[in-house]
């Protein structure tokens, strides 16, 4: 086998990981536990939202025409014939030359189209001076006009947000359907490793990638399932990786993915299914796997923490949005100008860290794979393939963390 790698674009990475992940099924949920779940079928709105024509201020209904020309100066005098309860329809009738009191989101009585502020009003026992003119529907969500009944409202698919229950309360979807929350499985291998709970002996490091990429699992909505630390050994990553790839939806597999070789991932991987990729033109995170076993995706992450969180960002996301049947992810960006040149190798995607302050994005150098880099900094800029590097004041996307 080759010493090196034949690497992948990483649009090319990018494509094979969105191809790799199919939905698990649908459950219900209560809508109070629907935020951050995925949509998994569309909601029509029930009735009309407002379900009446209602005042969006304090004031009084009237017929729009006869505020025209009102003013200071020449105010319209109309009759005062009742008063809006909220919460209550009742049949008052308010025929042109007259008026209601409404409060705000109280429904505008029968005979009236828009309504006039209170500060533009002054009231006289049964009579109101409206001191300013109205157009017909000025003040006034009219009833369906927010949503009409059996139109859409969400699509499926929608990583539901705290506003979209809102929505959903509103229409009156009290249970949701939402894609089941995939299990995936995590395995870190390296004879080096020891457990967080332990004391690192001599040449012995925690294993930091089994919590990184749980949290980050979690963080997107899938359920983690820890395999813990594997030795380099092929037996017992053979079974563990088997056992991970049975019981789970997928499985990330981190460390063992560079071309050496006591780094047995890959072959192990074929071994028990298919090798689509092994090494990815990014920077950092080039030893990564791509693979399948059955219908079921694994990767293989590079062991250095910093480069594999990079790859589960760039990459594992999309594996995690076919699992989790979500129509588009929505990472937080934030548009700033390079602090600094920021060198770069041509032919290879480059993510670089970076602190953002007052629109000024300033990298953060030093060796990739120093942990204190993923919280000194606040996110990424990305550095396309066919760049040599950025320049100083370049416009620039950050990914934030
Ligand atoms: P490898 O990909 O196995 O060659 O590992 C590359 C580097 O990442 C080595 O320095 C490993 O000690 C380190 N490494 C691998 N897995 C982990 C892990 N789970 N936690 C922390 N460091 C790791
Ligand atoms: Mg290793």
């Amino acid at each position: 086998m080759s010493l090196f790698f034949q690497t992948i674009s990483v649009d090319e990475a990018r494509e094979i990981a969105r191809q790799l992940g199919s939905p698990a099924g649908t459950e219900d949920v209560p809508l109070e536990m629907a935020a951050g779940r995925i949509l998994a079928s569309q909601v029509k709105a029930d009735i009309d939202i407002p379900g009446f024509s209602r005042s969006v201020v304090d004031g009084y209904a009237v017929t729009a025409t006869d505020t025209v020309g009102a003013s200071d100066a020449i105010p319209a005098m109309l009759a005062l014939v009742g008063r809006v309860s909220m919460g209550i329809h009742d049949n008052l009738v308010v025929r042109p030359g007259e008026c209601a009191y409404v409060p705000t989101g109280g429904a505008l009585p029968a005979g009236t189209n828009a309504v006039a502020m209170i500060e533009y009003s002054e009231s006289l026992g049964d009579q109101v001076l409206v001191k300013k003119p109205v157009a017909p529907g000025e003040n006034v969500i009219e009833r369906g006009e927010d949503f009409t009944a059996g139109v859409a409202v969400l699509n499926s698919g929608r990583r539901l947000s705290p506003q979209d229950t809102g929505v959903l309360a509103a229409v009156g979807c009290s249970v949701v359907p939402v894609r089941k929350k995939p299990l995936v499985g995590v395995i870190s291998t390296g004879n080096e490793l020891v457990p967080v709970g332990s004391l690192p002996g001599p040449g012995e490091v925690r294993d930091v990638n089994s919590i990184l990429c749980a949290s980050f699992l979690s963080s997107r909505g899938c359920i983690p399932r820890m395999y813990g630390i594997t030795r380099d050994d092929r037996e017992s990553l053979r079974a563990v990786l088997k056992k991970a790839v049975y019981e789970c939806d997928a499985v990330f597999i981190s460390g063992g993915s560079s071309k050496d070789d006591r780094d047995m991932s890959a072959d192990l991987i074929r071994e028990i299914g298919e090798v689509l990729a092994h090494g990815i033109a990014i920077a950092p995170g080039k030893p990564t796997i791509l693979g399948k076993a059955g219908n079921k995706p694994v990767i293989g992450l590079p062991g250095h923490p910093a480069s594999a969180f990079i790859v589960l960002l760039v990459i594992g996301n999309l594996v995690l949005q076919g699992l989790l049947g979500e129509d588009k992810i929505r990472s937080c960006t934030v548009r700033a100008r390079l602090a600094r040149n920021i060198p770069s190798t041509k032919g290879r995607e480059d993510y670089v860290r970076v602190i953002v302050n007052d629109g000024l994005a300033d990298p953060v150098f030093g060796k990739s794979g120093l942990l204190n880099t993923l919280v000194r900094s606040d996110g990424i800029v990305r550095i396309p393939a066919g760049r040599e590097g950025l320049e100083v004041n370049e416009e620039v996307e950050v990914i934030l963390w």
